[in-house]
């Protein structure tokens, strides 16, 4: 079979053409980039996990009406998405205080916030992914009102969402990234949830311990970063079936 057209390679993941038009594969990489990609390294493995454990999450947020550009898991590094047009904008929610928030704010790490707070980023490295308001977002154009409506909308929704599903296996959800893009199926658009959602970009902490599950043991050089990873996906019960050995799985696809 003639190799696939590859259409874009980011920091941690591959595009791919898909089979069919409105399609694309996304193939997980092991690379791992920290601070504006100034730290590089490889997580033996990670590709495998945050393919698992994105694909579990989107369809669990599917499964409660969140739309999702996911459509199915292919293989160990791979899964089937729909093309959308990516709203060149990060969003991050905060449940407690952890990252460039404690350092910009000088809130100490692991204060629980008054309440979740949603902040923007302009997705653009050679800007170094600069905080911006909804103010930008919508003078620039990047995204309408009504976008900003939605996005915000569906932010709360997964974030109260995720928060409980991570508490239920001993997770806490610190904070975490997402991006939406627009879908555009026959006449109508449809904001929905795209990218990924992992250890990668999200902060989990063990509840009962607080230890670190997640990139800042990349970040931070904590050590034992595979492990954390795991044991995400071991709580959440989507270990891959052929276990570690295999975590490398395929190096590229056919
Ligand atoms: N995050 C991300 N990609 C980015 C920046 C942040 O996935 O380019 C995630 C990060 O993993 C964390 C949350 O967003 O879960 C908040 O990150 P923060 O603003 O504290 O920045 P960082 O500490 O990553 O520099």
């Amino acid at each position: 079979m003639a190799r696939r057209r590859q259409l874009y390679e980011g920091k941690a993941k591959i595009l791919f053409e898909g089979p069919e038009p409105g399609t694309l594969v996304q193939y997980f990489k092991d690379d791992a980039t920290a601070f504006n990609a100034q730290k590089k390294g490889t997580i033996t493995g990670k590709g495998v996990l945050n393919n698992r454990i994105s694909e579990f999450l989107m369809t669990k947020l599917g499964e409660i009406n969140i739309p999702t550009h996911f459509i199915r898991r292919l293989n160990m590094r791979e899964q089937l998405i729909k093309e959308v047009e990516i709203i060149p904008v990060e969003v991050v929610v905060r449940n407690i205080a952890a990252g460039s928030m404690t350092q910009r704010l000088g809130i100490p790490e692991g204060t629980r916030l008054p309440r979740s707070i949603i902040e923007f980023y302009y997705k653009n490295d050679a800007l170094n992914d600069p905080m911006v308001a909804e103010e930008h977002i919508t003078a620039f154009g990047w995204a309408t009102p009504p976008d900003m409506d939605d996005i915000v909308h569906l932010t709360l929704r997964i974030n109260d969402f995720l928060s409980g599903l991570f508490l239920g296996v001993g997770i806490t959800l610190v904070d975490f990234k997402v991006e939406f893009g627009r879908l555009y199926e026959n006449e109508d658009m449809r904001i929905v949830l795209a990218d990924e959602i992992s250890p990668d970009n999200c902060r989990l902490w063990d509840s009962k311990t607080n230890e670190k599950m997640d990139k800042d043991r990349f970040r931070r050089d904590l050590g034992k970063i595979e492990e954390a990873y795991q044991e995400v996906a071991r709580r959440l019960g989507i270990l891959p079936e052929a276990g570690l050995r295999d975590m490398k799985g395929p190096e590229m696809m056919q």
